[in-house]
């Protein structure tokens, strides 16, 4: 669903990806995980065209993210994207954050869109708090609005960068519970996360970045039992 082949994205000097290459299949669950700085959130911004890369090529369902005659909003409709930030509207309830999208970009019908709204804020395990205003709401509930906000334009592939890292640890668990049931469900998800436990349990694949480039990657159990790389094994021996 998701081909990225020989990607390089420089910021002026700084070669931030070179040569980055690989696939995600429909309904799997890949991880990136990495030090910071190197690269893992260009990676995905990449992915939704939110950063036009320099060389290289990344598919999308078959189509190529960076051909400047593909219609970016539709490419955002498909790739559904949560960041760390929530950038919930402030002055608009949860509800009224979750249907925005869909009536002003689908221009779909307010009735539906509500109903869909309200079942989405249900799955997201908001059931009750429809009507508060993301200040009366902790930051993982805030999270799971802007998660559920993302669904509601029917993504294809949801990506996610870091979307525990600013909350509470008690929170961290309800969001990452929402993303489980994503993955469950059979949404295509790439993360980018510091959750190892997390990772290790959900994902399909990880993908371990430094410096621009994959060092190391495999499923789960491979990847954490016999980590080969110098590089990957320093970096989980300060996480683990
Ligand atoms: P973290 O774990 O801290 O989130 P990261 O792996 O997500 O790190 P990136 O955000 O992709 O790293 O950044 C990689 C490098 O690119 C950093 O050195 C960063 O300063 C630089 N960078 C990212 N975005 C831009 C930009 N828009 N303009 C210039 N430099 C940028
Ligand atoms: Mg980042």
């Amino acid at each position: 669903i998701v081909s990225i082949r020989s990607v390089r994205k420089s910021f002026g000097a700084l070669e931030v990806l070179k040569d980055v290459s690989f696939d995600v299949r429909k309904g799997e669950v890949v991880c990136i995980i990495g030090p910071s700085g190197s690269g893992k959130s260009t990676l995905i911004r990449c992915i939704n065209a939110l950063v036009p890369i320099d060389q290289g090529s990344i598919l999308v369902e078959n189509q190529e993210v960076n051909d400047p005659a593909l219609d970016k909003l539709m490419l955002r409709r498909k790739v559904g994207m949560v960041f760390q930030q929530y950038n919930l509207f402030p002055h608009k309830t949860a509800l009224q954050n979750v249907m925005m999208a869909p009536i002003q970009v689908l221009k779909q019908n307010k009735a539906e869109v509500e109903e869909r709204a309200r079942s989405l804020l249900a799955k997201v395990r908001l059931t009750g708090k429809e009507n508060s205003y993301p200040g009366e709401l902790s930051g993982g509930q805030q999270q799971r609005v802007a998660i559920a906000r993302s669904l509601a334009m029917r993504p294809d592939i949801m990506l996610f960068d870091e979307v525990t890292a600013a909350l509470d640890p008690e929170t961290v668990k309800e969001v990452l519970v929402t993303i489980r049931e994503l993955a469950e469900e059979g949404m295509t998800c790439i993360l980018v996360t510091h959750e190892m436990k997390f990772a290790r349990e959900i994902a399909d694949h990880i993908y371990f970045t430094d410096r621009g480039v994959i060092v190391e990657h495999g499923p789960p159990e491979e990847f954490f039992a016999n980590a080969k790389d110098e590089r990957t094994r320093a970096f989980l021996g300060q996480i683990l």
